[in-house]
């Protein structure tokens, strides 16, 4: 065994797992370390206090008198708790979140010294923001972007500093970061929405989109991970090949949690309680070394912050544990990959969910609304949807036979399929007593019945009903929520605009009572959004015949789905919608278009360094040793020494063969890429690093594998599949 690899098994074999109290109770430190209602309403005068609220609740500005109390009172809650810095926390298109720290404290002269925290300190900052993705936004108009505080997401403290969440912005205005047009989105579902459910109940004021994500993780210790050039590089492995056992036992879902991961855990657990991230449920996951969380859902802005906050603070804890945390969507060739599932939901500011079936036909009625606004808002952008989850990492999950296909439909269950196809024989214009007696009794009253037995779950769907919520399941391990929650809530507040429309000119011209107006455009957009629906299993091929002969959209790599973002149609819609200009959604494009080819290129270069660097000279070596026993065979039985060296002879071939096709595959990518390289426009660039350069990583990645199987074990430089995942 090379010597690095045996250092880095050594270690991990001698790791113990790191106590972790646990005595304090999880509800008495929850959010200790958040500046939120409850530690203003102590910290701050009751006009401040009002003031922050306001701004939460209905967006409204904070002057700046306000502002410098706020500051002040930030600023002394977190000294007494032996804060030192200060940062604007916020969320680049780099996909990382980025701080710059500054101290609290300042010089006023004559060699003394305060700790100080203005008003203007907390608005707003100018991060030196040159090196963040901007999609040329900035060079075409301003050099600068600044950060500004958003106090619908409260301040925190993570280690000595206090972390406050803000946009970014360019000084123009244009978005350059993830928050700014999911804020944009959650005020535009708000909107739609609070109107909409008005049909049902006049004192909603306000509706909330919910986001409950599930986070799924593989832990590898760190001395194993770090003997890997490629996970280091690329948070996955390029080569290795899979182990005897994989996942077929199963053993591992739901299974005990391993001693030293479930420390990890705890640890992680209670410091997300400090940081008020309500995480609440753990268990291992299908893959061996693969594990997942979840919290408890919360309004989408504050849960993608806390997600995002989250995959940080991992990192750090899993340091502490000497594990690193791997959220790549694939981070093993073979072995299940890491999603993030989304559930969503709308909630109103008087405690209902709109996604959730009520007591009374009126109350079912607006859950048929919101339910099936939701189907025909993703039938309308299917593609869109799919261009929201599309990543290099998480290519290799999509339509892998794991993980939801790169088609999107909905999937919502026969019981509701069922209602819905009553619905659809709803008729047209008004509706007699008898239909409308009917309608209540059998059709939407059953509902709530119907969902309660409502054990039908399709895992294989990438947008699923499931009781309450709908469930994004495609959205990838090391996403951004933001991305895919900026387009779920806007194309469903563009739906339920139109819906409202419709309605109302049902009732003003056609002089439908209000429930038969909705009963009528429900109906059609039934009919109209059909084809979106999809019960069957999603990962068979027969499923791909059917989406194309429906005339779903089967964009199976990133740069093929990333251009529904700019087709007219999603301009006109980010932009009506209030969430992003064409020159946002442009840029945009362009940041997502230019990550993918960085992401390929570097794979390529790391694959092309280990394949020469480290897989041909230990098969070399190898090779060597074997052409010694030939010759030493040959030595002493002369001619007939062929009797005893012939399979000595096939490996010595073998890996010739194979080192010279790794060899010619590296270079053919090194001048696919040189290729590449060389084009200025980047989508095309994208399509080249996809359709030429990539695949061949497969071919070398082939050979290399194979080689990993002839070459002897005590000679193999990296650490293989079977000491990553079964290590613990
Ligand atoms: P699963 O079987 O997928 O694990 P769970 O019932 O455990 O389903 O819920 C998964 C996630 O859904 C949790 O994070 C939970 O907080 C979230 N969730 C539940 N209700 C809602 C809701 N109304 N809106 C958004 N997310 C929700
Ligand atoms: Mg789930």
């Amino acid at each position: 065994m090379s010597t690095l690899r045996f250092q880095a098994l050594k270690e991990t074999l001698s790791r113990e797992p790191i106590h972790i109290d646990e005595s304090e109770r999880r509800s008495a430190i929850f959010g200790e370390n958040v500046f939120d209602q409850n530690t203003m309403l102590q910290y701050l005068t009751k006009d401040a206090y009002n003031s922050v609220i306001d701004a939460i609740d209905h967006g409204s500005k904070i002057d700046r008198k306000v502002a410098d109390q706020i500051s002040s009172a930030m600023k002394d809650w977190a000294l007494s708790k032996g804060v030192t810095h200060y940062t604007h926390w916020f969320q680049p298109l780099t996909g990382a979140t980025a701080e710059k720290h500054d101290a609290f404290f300042e010089t006023i002269g004559n060699g003394r010294a305060i700790e100080k925290f203005g008003g203007g300190q907390l608005v707003q900052q100018e991060p030196d923001a040159s090196s963040f993705p901007n999609g040329g936004i900035r060079n075409t108009f301003e050099a600068r972007g600044y950060t500004a505080w958003d106090p619908t997401s409260p301040a925190f403290i993570y280690g000595t500093t206090l972390c406050i969440p803000t946009v970014f912005v360019s000084y123009t205005g244009e978005a350059l970061d993830y928050k700014t047009p999911l804020l944009r989105a959650l005020q535009a579902v708000d909107g739609a929405a609070t109107a909409v459910a008005k049909y049902f109940d006049k004192n909603v004021k306000k509706v909330n989109a919910s986001l409950g994500w599930e986070q799924e993780y593989f832990l590898i210790d760190s001395a194993l991970a770090a003997s890997r050039p490629d996970l280091v590089m690329t948070g996955r492995t390029l080569l290795g090949h899979s182990p005897a056992k994989g996942q077929q036992l199963d053993d591992h879902y739901f299974g005990s949690i391993p001693v030293r991961a479930l420390a990890f855990m705890m640890d992680l657990e209670m410091e997300c309680m400090r940081l008020g991230i309500p995480v609440k449920t753990r268990h291992n996951e299908v893959a061996p070394n693969q594990f997942e969380l979840a919290p408890i859902y919360e309004e989408t802005n504050l849960a993608v912050d806390h997600n995002s906050l989250l995959m940080d603070v991992m990192d750090k804890v899993g340091a502490r544990h000497n594990f690193k945390v791997l959220l790549h969507e694939k981070p093993f060739a073979g072995v299940n990959g890491s999603g993030k599932h989304n559930n969503w939901s709308l909630g109103t500011n008087t405690g209902v969910n709109l996604l959730s079936p009520g007591k009374t036909p009126m109350s079912n009625l607006q859950f048929l609304t919101f339910f099936i606004n939701t189907i025909k808002a993703i039938y309308e952008h299917e593609e869109l949807m799919r261009a929201g989850i599309a990543s290099a990492s998480n290519d290799h999950r999509l339509g892998a036979n794991e993980a939801p296909p790169a088609i999107i439909s909905v999937f919502i269950g026969d019981q509701l399929s069922a209602v819905l196809k009553e619905l659809e024989g709803v008729t047209d214009g008004k509706l007699s007593p008898q239909e409308k007696t009917d309608l209540k009794l059998n059709v939407v009253g059953k509902i709530p019945e119907i969902l309660l037995d409502n054990t039908d779950r399709n895992r294989t769907s990438p947008f699923a009903f499931t009781g309450n919520k709908f469930e994004f399941r495609a959205v990838g391990s090391t996403a951004n929520c933001a991305n895919p929650m900026t387009i779920l809530n806007t194309i469903v507040a563009k739906q339920l605009q139109e819906f409202k429309k419709e309605v109302d000119t049902l009732i003003d011209e056609k002089d439908l009572k209000k429930d038969e107006a909705i009963f009528n455009v429900l109906r059609e957009y039934i009919k109209q959004s059909k084809d979106i629906l999809f019960e069957g299993n999603g990962y068979g091929q027969e499923w791909e015949e059917e989406a194309a002969q429906r005339g779903l959209s089967n964009n199976k790599t990133t740069p093929d789905a990333l251009k529904a973002k700019v087709s007219d149609k999603s301009i006109k819609l980010f932009d009506e919608m209030g969430v992003m200009s064409e020159i946002e959604t442009k840029a945009r494009y362009e940041i997502e278009v230019e990550e993918y080819v960085m992401r390929i290129q570097i794979e390529g270069r790391v694959l092309g360094d280990i394949a020469r660097n480290h897989v041909i000279p230990t098969a070399i070596r190898y090779q060597n040793i074997l052409i010694n026993n030939v010759t030493g065979l040959k030595d002493l039985y002369g001619d007939d020494y062929k009797k005893y060296a012939g399979e000595q002879l096939e490996i010595i071939e073998a890996i010739s063969k194979h080192i010279h096709k790794v060899n010619v595959g590296v270079t053919t990518m090194i001048n696919e890429r040189k290729k590449a390289n060389k084009l200025e426009d980047i989508e095309q660039k994208a399509h080249e690093y996809c359709y030429k350069v990539k695949p061949l990583f497969d071919e070398i990645r082939y050979s290399c594998d194979k080689m990993e199987l002839m070459v002897e074990d005590e000679l193999w430089p990296l650490t293989k599949y079977r000491e990553l995942l079964f290590t613990r």
